[in-house]
């Protein structure tokens, strides 16, 4: 059987660029499958936490990223129920924060400078606009690549040692290949909408509203990019009977309107841009390995953009993917257990994050639940310092069950 590249990887976000840049850096050859034309929009509260940048460093991405005009964050300012809580990024614990801020700069931006830089590898080609439909697979079933159809109808078939699913969260890969599980909690949707003439504040913002939350940050070229996060239940009862997008924006003023920590913030503010729907936002995937190929990014799973790190998270995986990646193509193995140390990755630094995430929105909704923990974090700004540090990605979510850490966040004696 001939072979087009070494490894296939659908999907050229994040997770796919970067890892198309390391395997090309390693010395594989690569075909980079997209199905849109770059720039393209993607709905997203468009904030890298702290943890993101050495892994934009290490790629040679951060000057451009920050030339490109990336604001600096230097924390997050929580507000709900009268309450405001501010935690900076600072060392938590023997937790050192990289580089001391986050950034914050248009989607469109950002992954087309990390989609350039795959392209600028000799390693690297790019097949797009090309939609994969289907995953090839041999006799005994191991993924052997995959069959996508171009903008103008053409088909064709690809072949590589590796297949990988980098390809968002409705992953063809994961659903051709059965690996999509649901959860119990319900469906929510994000609306996405970017304003200019808003002041921009030194900090990302949480506003908590009622059955959700406004997640904002200013981004480049003056803008400020605005997340609504609520459940499916709140959005189909505001929106009954009514049609369209008309119904969605009257929905998203009047949470704006009656959010009063927000919408003096919006009150010279004007709309730039489209309004971006998305969701149901949570999948989860049974395992993100298999025999011919892996799952990374949002496509090995995403629960909510509340903690802001989807991008780290893509980062990360796509940096522990290639690692696996090299050391199975050098063993001449395809099998899911020659990816066993990225899986293990995951289950070591994500799946507390994902648990740490949805245990964050079983509370949300809960008016006293909310109430009592943001009325902690203003009393106790090193507690509020200590979460922000686990949302920026660089102290581990395993320190809010550590006595010791809440002695010394409550400024008590260790
Ligand atoms: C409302 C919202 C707000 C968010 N806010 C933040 C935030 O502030 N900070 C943060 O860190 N994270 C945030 N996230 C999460 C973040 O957007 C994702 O985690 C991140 O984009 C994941 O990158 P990825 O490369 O895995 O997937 P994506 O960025 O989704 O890229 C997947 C790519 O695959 C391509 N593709 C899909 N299907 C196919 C196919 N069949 N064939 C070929 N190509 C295909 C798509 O066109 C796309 O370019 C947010 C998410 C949402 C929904």
């Amino acid at each position: 059987m001939s072979l087009d590249h070494d490894v296939l990887i659908v999907g050229a976000g994040p997770a796919g660029a970067h890892l198309a840049i390391r395997l090309a850096r390693a010395g594989w050859e690569v075909g980079l499958v997209e199905a849109r034309r770059f720039p393209r929009p993607k709905p997203c509260g468009e904030f890298l936490s702290p943890a993101c940048l050495p892994f934009l460093d290490v790629l040679g991405l951060l000057e451009e990223t920050r030339a490109a005009g990336a604001i600096e964050l230097g924390g997050m300012r929580l507000h709900g129920h009268g309450h405001v809580a501010e935690g900076t990024y600072r060392a938590v614990g023997r937790a050192e924060v990289p580089f001391g801020h986050g950034l914050a700069l248009r989607r469109e931006v950002l992954d087309a400078i990390a989609l350039d830089a795959a392209v600028a590898e000799p390693r690297v080609t790019l097949h797009a606009p090309l939609r994969v439909g289907h995953i090839l697979r041999s006799t005994s079933g191991a993924v052997i690549g995959l069959h996508a159809r171009d903008a103008s109808g053409g088909e064709c078939e690809l072949r590589a040692r590796f297949t990988i699913g980098a390809d968002g969260r409705q992953s063809i890969v994961a659903r051709e290949l059965g690996l999509r599980s649901f959860g119990r909690a319900p469906a929510r949707f994000a609306l996405v909408a970017r304003y200019s003439g808003v002041d921009p504040g030194p900090t990302g913002e949480l506003h908590l509203t009622r059955g959700g939350y406004f997640a904002a940050a200013p981004v480049d070229s003056g803008l400020f990019t605005l997340n609504l996060v609520v459940d499916r239940r709140e959005l189909s009862s505001a929106t009954e009977g009514a049609r369209g997008h008309g119904s969605l924006e009257t929905f998203l003023a009047r949470r704006i309107e009656e959010t009063s920590s927000l919408a003096p913030r919006l009150a010279h503010a004007e709309r730039s841009g489209p309004l971006h729907v998305a969701g149901p936002l949570e999948t989860r995937v049974r395992r993100s390995t298999f025999d011919g190929g892996a799952l990374v990014g949002d496509a090995a799973g995403f629960v909510d953009p509340m903690t802001g790190e989807g991008i780290f998270l893509a980062m990360h995986g796509a940096a522990h993917l290639a690692a696996s990646l090299d050391t199975a193509l050098r063993a001449s193995r395809t099998d899911a257990r020659s990816l066993l140390s990225y899986e293990r990755s995951r289950r070591r630094d994500i799946t507390p994050r994902h648990r740490a995430a949805r245990l964050l929105q079983s509370g949300l909704g809960r008016p006293r639940v909310e109430r009592f923990l943001l009325s902690l974090l203003e009393r106790h700004p090193a507690l509020t310092d200590l979460v922000v540090g686990i949302t920026g990605d660089y102290a581990s979510p395993l320190a809010l069950f550590s006595p010791r850490t809440w002695r010394q966040a409550l400024g008590r004696q260790g």
